[in-house]
């Protein structure tokens, strides 16, 4: 070989070995690994371009030595890359292992190393060669892969990923567990096969409209699952696109918040909703007629507020119980509910208390025949569970704006119409007027005053007296209590016993009209005339438990003889509460007491009550007698009366005689007792002397 051809061969060579340098860096650097020889025998270490690269570090600053390059791994992989290496030069094997770096700037990457050891002729490693491969893109790749799979799978929201053509090709767990469908089954369909058909087309158009203008829409939507039930999710839905803007995919989001939503209902319905009757409440029946007022005044219209207070709940619960009252109510409202119009709300503000609004009326003569129609469907009784129960409504009714124009101000007119209709009689209906109140302003006056009444004197007995007819004699007389106020005159006393029985007055007058009535009574018996003394005790005063104590007292008081008093009591005070009444009226027998049940005919008493009562007497209500002679029907009533006292043994008496025709048909009928008008107006005991001396 010739020298130049020697050299040229040399710089063939080195061009080579240049070129296969820099192939083996581009290599390297290409696929991310690097490589390092570690000479055993003189101690150095070399690492190729990108091993520095790797390591972040430049070949100046690393003093090249195993210690050296053990600074640069993660400290808990220390032991792990330093006895890999120590056991493969002990056991003279290669070994491959990965673990994690610390570059320079602290940033931590992942590596692969493989090594490999050369032997001297004894076996000894004399030299090690090993390759760095940096795996940090794939590691944190494969670990972002990880955590998005952990959080596919983990989520409470379920997730639906279908293809373009939505067909269903992944889904979580927990949409499996919201919709009832395991995966497999999902997979292939589109999401339409959880369709609860409870939205409309519209509402699916407008949804995909916003799928694909922007890519997305939320909202709530009611699903159905595989066992059939509904539920409410809260749904996010994602069109995903790829790199060249093709749509690939939609992801959709399901929140399943039925039970939110229900707890929202319910809390909503405790909130506005009687979660007796499931009408409208006080509060929404407010919120409601507060929220039309401005409509009503914008658009000039009217609007109707009926007050409705059915007649004889009281008495349905006390006799009967709650349970069967509640069920009352329930029949009331669905009865009531039925007779008005879609738009009109009904509302239970309370008790027996329901009220309408009627939105939108033209004139008062719209209300009239709805009024008219609830009136009519409770003149025949309701029967719940084989009872027949009798009431009766008594409507009061309210015009916005002419009797108002504030939520108060209406239903403060509605409430005393309604008022106004339990006085004059109950189960009826009347408009507002501004009359009623005045006479609210009255009946707060006559409460006032009533306070001192007794201790003023103001009030004064009248007597009516009880005839006879077989024996042709006056043989009682019923004490009626009257008002003489210094400025408002004489007051009668339908204008304020009923008032005293709701304030609780009525048991000091009640007390006095029973002292002085014994007093009046004493005085004639002791100048001989034995009359029995009636006075009318109202079921405020039984109910009070000092009242066997007090009353007796005033008879020994009086020094009267208890055989001549007699007490009055109404039927549907008594039927009110039986039982109560029973207990008490037995000790009153027991004391010595004449019982008479006054109003007789109006309280609904059976056979069977009538006979467990220790009254001795039954008074016929007038309203009975006011037409015996023409109404037919009052008649048959009297004279049923009369047969079923004579068969229990009790006597019978009638009240509100006028006329000698009363008297006349009374007698006829074998009703041989009679009081009334005919014979005389109730009046001082004074004049009553007068008359039975004439009688
Ligand atoms: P009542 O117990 O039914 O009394 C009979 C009422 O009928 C009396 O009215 C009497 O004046 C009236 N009356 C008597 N005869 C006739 C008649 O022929 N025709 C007509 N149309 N009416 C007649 P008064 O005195 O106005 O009493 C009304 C009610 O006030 C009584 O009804 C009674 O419930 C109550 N009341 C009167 N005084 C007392 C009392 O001292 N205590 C209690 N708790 N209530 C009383
Ligand atoms: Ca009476
Ligand atoms: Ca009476």
């Amino acid at each position: 070989m010739s020298s130049s051809s020697f050299e040229s061969t040399l710089i063939a060579e080195k061009e080579y070995l240049e070129k296969l340098k820099y192939g083996l860096n581009k290599a390297q650097e290409l696929a991310h690994i690097g490589h390092w020889e570690l000479d055993l025998l003189s101690g150095t270490l070399f690492w190729s371009d990108e091993v520095y690269r790797i390591f972040g570090l430049v070949p100046q600053e690393f003093g090249a030595t195993y210690e050296a390059f053990l600074e640069y791994i993660h400290p808990d992989d220390i032991e792990l890359v330093n006895k890999s290496y120590m056991d493969s030069v002990s056991q003279k094997r290669g070994y491959h292992i990965t673990h994690r770096i610390i570059r320079r700037g602290g940033t931590i990457g992942f590596v692969e190393e493989r090594c490999e050891h050369e032997f001297d002729k004894d076996g000894n490693v004399t030299r090690s060669i090993g390759t760095v491969h940096d795996i940090t893109q794939q590691k944190i790749a494969q670990h972002e892969l990880m955590l998005a799979s952990e959080v596919f799978a983990k989520m409470n929201d379920g997730i639906v990923i279908t293809d373009a053509a939505q067909k269903i090709i992944k889904v979580n767990e927990a949409f499996c567990k919201i919709s009832g469908y395991p995966a497999e089954e999902l997979y292939g369909q589109t999401p339409k096969a959880l369709s609860s058909g409870w939205h409309n087309h519209e509402f699916y158009a407008m949804m995909w409209e916003s799928i694909m203008s922007y890519g997305y829409w939320n909202g709530e939507i009611i699903d159905r699952k595989k066992n059939g039930e509904l539920y409410t999710a809260e749904i996010n839905i994602i069109a995903l696109h790829d790199d060249e803007d093709t749509l690939t995919n939609f992801i959709s989001i399901t929140n399943d918040i039925t039970n939110k939503k229900q707890q929202e209902d319910l809390i909503h319905n405790l909130a506005y909703f009687d979660s007796l009757t499931s009408l409208p409440n006080r509060v929404l029946f407010q919120e409601r007629v507060m929220s039309r007022i401005p409509f009503m005044k914008r658009n000039k219209k009217k609007m109707a507020l009926l007050f409705i207070d059915m007649d004889n709940f009281k008495n349905v619960n006390d006799t009967l119980g709650h349970i069967m009252g509640d069920k009352f109510l329930v029949e009331v409202a669905r009865i009531i509910k039925a007779t008005i119009r879609e738009q009109d709300t009904l509302a239970r503000l309370g008790g027996d208390e329901f009220t309408i609004i009627l939105e939108d009326v033209e004139s008062l003569i719209e209300i009239i025949p709805i009024a008219e129609k609830i009136i009519k469907l409770f003149s025949t009784p309701i029967i719940i569970e084989e009872n027949k129960l009798y009431t009766g409504a008594s409507i009061g009714i309210s015009i916005y704006p002419d009797d108002g124009e504030s939520y108060e101000e209406l239903v403060k007119a509605a409430d005393t119409a309604m008022y106004q209709v339990k006085e004059s009689g109950k189960n009826n209906f009347q408009f507002f007027k501004q009359e009623m109140n005045d006479k609210l302003t009255e009946r707060i006056k006559i409460e006032n005053n009533l306070y001192s009444a007794v201790a003023n004197n103001e009030l004064f007995l009248v007597y009516q007296p009880k005839v006879n007819l077989d024996t042709d004699s006056v043989y009682g007389m019923e004490a009626l209590v009257r008002w003489k106020h210094p400025v408002h005159g004489l007051i009668q006393p339908d204008k304020f016993i009923s008032i005293s029985e709701e304030t609780g007055q009525i048991y000091e007058i009640g007390l006095w009209v029973a002292k002085q009535a014994f007093h009046d009574t004493k005085l004639l018996h002791d100048a001989g005339d034995m009359l029995t003394v009636s006075i009318n005790v109202s079921s405020k005063q039984l109910e009070n438990s000092h009242f066997i104590q007090d009353i007796c007292r005033e008879v020994s008081e009086a020094g009267v003889d208890i055989k001549y008093i007699e007490l009055e009591i109404t039927e549907s005070h008594i039927m009110s509460n039986i039982d109560k009444a029973l207990i008490i009226l037995n000790e009153l027998h027991a004391i010595g007491f004449k019982l008479s049940i006054d109003d007789f005919g109006t309280g609904y008493s059976s056979l069977s009550y009538l006979k467990k009562l220790p009254a001795q007497t039954i008074k016929i209500d007038r309203s009975f007698v006011l037409d015996i002679e023409k109404d037919e029907d009052d008649r048959t009533i009297v004279a049923t009366i009369i047969a079923m006292a004579k068969v229990l043994g009790k006597d019978v008496i009638a009240e509100g005689s006028e006329t000698q025709g009363h008297v006349d048909t009374l007698k006829y009928l074998h009703c041989n007792k009679i009081q009334g008008y005919f014979f005389s107006k109730p009046i001082v005991i004074n004049e009553f002397k007068e008359f039975i001396r004439n009688f």
